[in-house]
């Protein structure tokens, strides 16, 4: 399939592609990386009469740290993300999450905003962004607003983001030092999305769990943010039996598709195998 006619524009800076966006509202779409939209518009499934590329707006790219919250552009590759020494020092569940997908290609051009804004919940940045406590600045025209990660998930496909918005800056707690993490990805192969995954940040205080939290992808129609999972371990220690408990609560609020990657029982096994894996290696990582 080939996509129907569009009219292509590449502004060269954020006030340009909103001023375009105001004009051709709903008609028109962003893109970024393309390595989701451009599959879409093949298969007209998506169909803007106007595309516009964020590609040259080099002021939405980059990785710093600003006091204590880190702020990244949201046409940051996969792959800067990858290889940015602040990160990996800094938030290395980010740096693991990105690793995790797909592969060359779509890390070389896909981005972490495109990767958010899609809304699917078996991309693997939204789940990340929960444990993290991100945020996302969304700009339009006339102004600016910061929402939580927590909450801008709402439904397959969809988020909190209006049409006339543009991601501007993912913003991210700077993880406190000594604080563990972990993503863990169950995938049938290289390349493919998760069957069921889960990101964990742990923070330990001697023995007892002073915080945490975990966050799940693709076993529902966003990601999810394991509440009851992570106040069970609060104030505990990481004993297999709490460990378990823990996924346990973890998969009670999985509610996934069957599909070519298994059955929903199967899913939600792995999400619950995926938490304590992560929750392990997250313990393993943090200072005592
Ligand atoms: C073979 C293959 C395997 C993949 N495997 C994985 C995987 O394992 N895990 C994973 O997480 N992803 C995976 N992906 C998806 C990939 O990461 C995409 O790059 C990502 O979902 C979208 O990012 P993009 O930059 O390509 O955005 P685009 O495809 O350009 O855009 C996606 C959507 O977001 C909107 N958008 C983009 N940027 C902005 C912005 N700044 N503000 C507002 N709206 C915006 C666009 O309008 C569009 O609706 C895979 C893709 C392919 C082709």
């Amino acid at each position: 399939m080939i996509p129907r006619p569009f009219e292509y524009y590449a502004p060269a800076s954020i006030l340009d592609a909103l001023g375009l966006l105001q004009k051709y509202g709903e008609e028109a779409k962003l893109l970024a990386g393309g390595h989701s939209l451009l599959p879409m518009m093949k298969l007209r499934f998506a169909q803007p009469g106007h595309l516009i590329d964020l590609g040259k707006i080099s002021e939405l790219r980059g990785i710093r740290e600003d006091g204590d919250t880190i702020r990244i552009g949201a046409m940051t590759s996969e792959n800067d993300l990858i290889w940015s020494a602040l990160l990996q020092k800094k938030c290395p569940l980010l740096v693991e999450g990105a690793r995790h997908i797909s592969d060359p290609q779509v890390r070389y051009r896909g981005t972490i905003g495109g990767d958010i804004c899609h809304g699917d919940p078996a991309n693997d940045h939204p789940a990340v962004m929960l444990a993290l406590g991100a945020s996302f600045v969304l700009r339009s025209s006339t102004g600016e607003r910061v929402v939580p990660a927590d909450g801008f998930f709402v439904g397959m496909y969809a988020t909190a983001m209006h049409a006339d918005e543009i991601m501007t800056e993912i913003r991210i707690p700077t993880p406190a030092s000594g604080t563990g993490s972990c993503y863990s990805k169950l995938k049938r192969k290289i390349g493919d999305f998760a069957t069921a995954a889960a990101a964990v940040t742990l923070a330990m205080k001697g023995e007892m769990v002073s915080q945490v939290t975990i966050a799940l992808t693709n076993v529902g129609a966003t990601p999810l943010k394991a509440r009851a999972a992570e106040d069970s371990l609060r104030g505990k220690s990481l004993t297999d039996a709490n460990i378990a408990n823990a996924a346990h609560l973890a998969m009670s609020i999985c509610d996934p598709s069957p599909d070519q990657r298994g059955s929903a029982e199967y899913k939600t096994a792995m999400a619950g195998e995926m938490t304590q894996r992560a929750l392990r290696t997250a313990g393993s990582r943090a200072l005592r």
